[in-house]
Parts: structure tokens; sequence; C-alpha cells
């Protein structure tokens, strides 16, 4: 796909990424804005997207980004989904399905693809790596380079997951040759936390509990932590890959609480599990190794639930 020729007729393009959007989502939207404002400044291009988190603020025009939707609209061409299928749009949803024509671009395993047009790989390790593929090679400045970088470094937790391809690397040297400072960048965007981020990953390392005789470690931030350090979910990002790292355990169930009898879930596997399968269960999706749902109950019935389905795979592997 050349998404310069899947666009060249509209007027109008949108774009949008996933409700809380993480650093791929970001990069790659960004990038993908930079990008078409560059090439068709005769064009309408706007980005939808909740807002980001601050440390992407070192990305050119991320000012741009319209968080609120309105009644004057208009509908849109064409419209981009990115990093997502249709359904976590959030408020962009409806623009997507009012739009003339629609493409969705993505890596998940659980995205069957939503557009009229798709392009879904899932062995990329991000979907700013795939937006390297759909735009021009010799239309890429340091601006675009960089939030194409920051989406890859932050999908591949700095080249360190197993999506992280010899492909990946390649395309990671090419936008090296920008010139950006990505030592800062990798520092500032994805290892630095305020003071109150590292209190939170401190409690939820303090209070986490091993379940399944140690296959499966499991932690999670209530309502009224996250109230008392004026914190938002944002500040929990990093938490669950932590986690993970601990020794002896297959998978990690971290949850933040959203409402009485709600919690937003994060799992992540070390390879046996596959976690988009147990996301799916509860409406959810993600990656093998990576994956995220919104349960309901309390946190027991969230782990009993979620275990279930983790100790089925586990039973069947052995
Ligand atoms: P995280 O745990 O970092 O929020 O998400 C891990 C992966 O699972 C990401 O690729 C994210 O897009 C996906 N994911 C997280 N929550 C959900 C969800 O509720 N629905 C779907 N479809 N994917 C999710
Ligand atoms: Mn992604």
């Amino acid at each position: 796909m050349k998404i310069a020729v899947e666009v060249k007729d509209a007027g109008a393009i949108g774009i949008g990424g996933h409700i809380r959007p993480d650093g791929d989502c970001v990069g790659a939207c960004m990038a993908l804005y930079l990008y078409l404002k560059k090439i068709y400044p005769e064009k309408r291009v706007e980005l939808f997207l909740e807002s980001p988190s601050e440390v992407f603020g070192c990305i050119k025009g991320i000012d741009q980004i319209r968080t609120q939707i309105t009644d004057e609209e208009g509908d849109f061409d064409v419209f981009i989904a990115l990093d997502t299928a249709k359904e976590r749009l959030g408020a962009a949803e409806a623009l997507f399905d009012r739009a003339g024509k629609t493409i969705n671009i993505d890596h998940h395993v659980s995205n069957m693809g939503s557009g009229m047009v798709n392009y879904i790989d899932t062995q990329a390790s991000s979907t700013s790596e795939l937006i390297f593929d759909v735009i021009e090679e010799s239309e890429i400045d340091e601006e675009i380079a960089k939030a194409i970088y920051i989406g890859i470094v932050h999908d591949t937790g700095v080249f360190r997951y197993s999506n992280t391809s010899s492909k990946t690397m390649q395309i990671a040297a090419k936008l090296l040759n920008f010139g950006f400072d990505h030592s800062d960048i990798v520092e500032k965007t994805f290892y630095e936390k305020t003071y109150v981020q590292n209190l939170l990953l401190g409690r939820a390392l303090m209070e986490s509990i091993f379940v399944m005789d140690g296959k499966c470690i499991v932690s999670a931030i209530g309502k009224r932590t996250l109230e008392f350090y004026q914190a938002s979910p944002k500040d929990l990002e990093g938490v669950v890959s932590q986690l993970n790292q601990t020794k002896g355990a297959e998978c990690t169930i971290f949850m933040y609480q959203t409402a009485a009898q709600e919690y937003k879930v994060s799992l992540r596997s070390k390879g046996k599990v596959d976690v988009a399968r147990v996301a799916q269960v509860f409406e959810g999706g993600g990656h093998v190794r990576a994956a995220g749902c919104t349960m309901n109950g309390t946190f027991y019935d969230v782990v009993n639930n979620l275990t279930l389905h983790i100790e089925k795979q586990l039973k069947l592997a052995e």
C-alpha cells in the first residue's frame, strides 16, 4: 500500500488512533499526519486522538491533535484508523463510520481489518514500522523520522521484545541518519519517570502476589490510590513490563481500577501463554505477549476469570 495514492482524490482526510494512546499509536499518528500535511498542503488533514502523555511533547505538531469532535466536523472523504480496529477509536469511530473511504493500518493479531482498505501485518513490530512502509522514503524528514522512531522504540521496549526484527533494525538505522538526538528521546520518552510514577511502580511491585503456583504474577492499583497520588492511568505505563520481568512468572496480570466494579487489565506473557486469546475472551485484544481488556467484578473475580483461561492454555501446552 502507498498511502499517498490511497488518499490522492480526497479533499478531507481524518486520522485516528486508539483510546489511551501509547507511544506507537502517538508516533504512527503523528508521522502520518506530518507526512500527509507535507505532501498534500492543499488538503484538510485532521488528527483525532485522546490527549497523549506529556513526554511526547518533543514531536513536532503534537499541539495540532484534536482531542474533541465538534458538531460542525463534516464528513471526511477518507478516514484512517491506526494501531487499532475501528472499535477502539473512541469518539472518532463516528467519523470513521461516516467517511467515504476507510483505511485501517495495524499490527494487532486481534484486528481482522475494519477498513475498506486494510494493511494489517502482525509480524511488524509496531504500527509506526508500517507507516514507514506506506509513505515515500524520499519525503521523510527529521520530524517524521523522529515520530516513527519513537513509535518503534515504545512498542519494542527499546528493541528488546521478540517483535524486533532485522527489518525493524534496518528501518531504525535509516531513521537515525536524520540526526535527531535518539539517546535523549529514548531517555525522556521511555525511561524517565516522575517521582509519583516511581512511587506507584513501587507500590505495585510491593503488593504483587504470585498465583497459579508462581506461574503468574498479579498486582493492582485501586482508584483511591490513584486519587491519593493525584495520578492518572498514564502514570502506570511500564508497571506491567517491570512485573513481567519477575523470574519464574510465565505471565503477568496488572490492573487498575476504573470504577467500583471495573478494572482495566494489562496482560503480559513470556511466550507460553497467548494473552491476546485470553483478552479476546473478555472482548479485549492485543498481541501474543502483550494484550489487554476491561473487566467487571472485584479484584478476585478478575483474577479468577483470567487465570481460568491462562491455566487452560498452560495445561494444553504441557
Ligand atoms: P497495554 O497493556 O500496554 O495497555 O496494552 C497491550 C496491548 O494490548 C496493546 O497492543 C494494546 O493496544 C492492546 N490492548 C490493551 N487493551 C485493549 C483492549 O481493551 N482491547 C483491545 N482490542 N486491545 C487492547
Ligand atoms: Mn502498537
